[in-house]
């Protein structure tokens, strides 16, 4: 599942292509993704909008368009991204949507498992619709130890489901969520509410770690995701403790072990992310 480091490569990789252009054709092949509105209207409102920036918001793309209206992308599961010379994209039987640009280049849009997202939203309706869903960015400046201390203020959720909450931290999912609790060696059970300032502000630290090292690495690939230029990314091979079940820890040499918490695949060293005394 694309977390903020594979979305953002995303976004760096199709920004170039589609910023400037302009949309001559768009074919949406999926009612899923456009639902509850007609596909071929979305898409026919999408042709002649000029491309004014691709932007990213936690796991969403913003994709702003020259009327001021912005096209939401969500790649939810499987959704990718990639774009070719005009004709010469692959045959694809999970291709859901396809954008023909004025530069001679087509963009591709590919899901497998169709729980993606196009929304076409009025320039009004932009704000309201990413302030209900979305927290503050991890690696924007209003994100502090501070601010994150406050938001668990009495929360009695494990560390590893507040962190995991879009409403407080846009992007973090289970992977960077593991990794970000191992590199500020936290116990992911432990309730929200009671960790100490300190550990708050190894936290802050942490996350924003792991996830540039995320996009610095261009994302991780473990099944489906690739990035707009059909490589795979290469965070994968540096994980600390997501996916290593039994596998030595690097920081202590002992097993990495896995639960479950809140219905999610949870990996920690327990010598290192102690529960408390
Ligand atoms: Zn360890």
């Amino acid at each position: 599942v694309p977390e903020l480091p594979e979305v953002e490569t995303v976004r760096r990789g199709i920004a170039p292509v589609l910023e400037g252009a302009t949309i001559e054709r768009a074919e949406i092949a999926d009612v899923r993704l456009t639902r509850p509105f007609d596909p071929a209207i979305v898409a026919d409102a999408l042709v002649g909008e000029q491309i004014a920036a691709v932007d990213r918001r936690g796991k969403y793309l913003l994709v702003r368009l020259g009327s001021g209206r912005t096209l939401v992308i969500h790649l939810r599961m499987t959704g990718s991204l990639s774009h070719a010379p005009t004709g010469e994209l692959p045959d694809d039987a999970y291709r859901r949507a396809t954008l023909g640009l004025d530069t001679g280049t087509e963009v591709a849009y590919r899901d497998v498992r169709r729980f993606g997202t196009w929304e076409l939203l009025e320039p009004d309706d932009l704000d309201p619709y990413l302030g209900a869903r979305l927290g503050s960015e991890p690696l924007g400046t209003a994100f502090t130890g501070r601010s994150l201390a406050r938001a668990a203020a009495g929360r009695r959720a494990p560390v590893k489901s507040f962190l995991l909450d879009q409403r407080r931290i846009a992007g973090l999912g289970n992977i960077y969520a593991d990794e970000a609790l191992w590199r500020a060696r936290v116990n992911p059970r432990r309730p929200a509410g009671e960790l100490t300032a300190n550990e708050y502000a190894r936290l802050h630290r942490a996350i924003r770690a792991a996830l540039r090292r995320g996009v610095e690495l261009r994302g991780s690939t473990l099944s489906t995701y690739v990035t707009p230029d059909g490589s795979p990314g290469g965070m994968q091979d540096e994980f600390h403790v997501y996916g290593r079940l039994g596998e030595p820890c690097d920081r202590c040499g002992r097993p990495i072990e896995r639960i479950v918490l809140g219905g999610r695949g949870t990996w920690f060293c327990p010598h290192c992310q102690p529960e408390p005394a």
